[in-house]
């Protein structure tokens, strides 16, 4: 696996590996925009390192609409609809995220204008998972999930069993631009969070019928 740590640094246009800033996109993917209208925040991106199984070498991108901060519900069912991540299931009642893989992708024109541009840095550790198969509690990509009320597995629209892609601890700030406004229901005045800061599991496609077949399981 590989630990994710943000640091200090500004990012510039270009950076790959980033909270905020100047998201990679395919060309012909549009900066992904909320059911509501607005905009999405680019919350981060980073490169898969090559040897993250099954979803190495991908461009990895977590966006979040900044008007919409809510936790995303589990669906009764394991198998998910089509175009979930457009439409999430019951008792979700839209989709104010949108979590993409890609390929090499071109610079886009604008920074974020929400969240501080700030540098990531992936480090790889050794996961070996406790005895009931269970990673560490971390922000990662990679390794195994580390999981707070019990394992969730859910089956993509194709067909394909979602594999774990990665993790974002409980109450991760990501510091806001100070000209942003306030984050509605943050646990802080000077950070946004994702899913009201709950622990997020991103479950993705292995199959890649979509770059945007992703599913963020929350649990607190
Ligand atoms: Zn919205
Ligand atoms: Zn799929």
């Amino acid at each position: 696996m590989f630990l994710i740590e943000i640091t200090s640094t500004s990012a510039v246009a270009g950076d790959r590996n980033t909270i905020g800033g100047w998201p990679i996109l395919d060309p012909g993917q549009p900066w992904p925009v909320c059911r509501c209208g607005t905009r999405m925040a680019l919350f981060f991106q980073l490169d898969l390192p090559p040897d993250v199984p099954t979803f190495g070498g991908d461009h990895l991108l977590a966006f979040q609409c900044p008007r919409h901060n809510e936790a995303c519900f589990p669906p009764r069912e394991k198998q998910l609809p089509p175009l979930y991540w457009n439409q999430p299931p019951p008792p979700n009642e839209m989709s104010f995220w949108r979590i993409l893989r890609q390929g090499a992708g071109v610079t886009a024109a604008t920074a974020d204008p929400y969240l501080q541009p700030l540098r990531l840095m992936l480090e790889r550790a050794e996961e070996a998972g406790d005895r009931n198969g269970n990673g560490t509690f971390a922000f990662k990509v990679g390794g195994l999930p580390a999981w707070l009320q019990g394992p969730e597995h859910y089956r993509c629209a194709c067909g394909s069993e979602l594999a774990f892609l990665g993790q974002v601890p409980e109450n991760l700030g990501f510091p806001k631009q100070p000209e942003a406004a306030e984050q509605i229901d943050s646990f802080s005045a000077n950070e946004y969070c994702m899913f009201l800061g709950n622990e997020i599991y991103l479950l993705a496609c292995p199959a890649r019928c979509d770059p945007a077949a992703v599913w963020p399981v929350n649990q607190n």
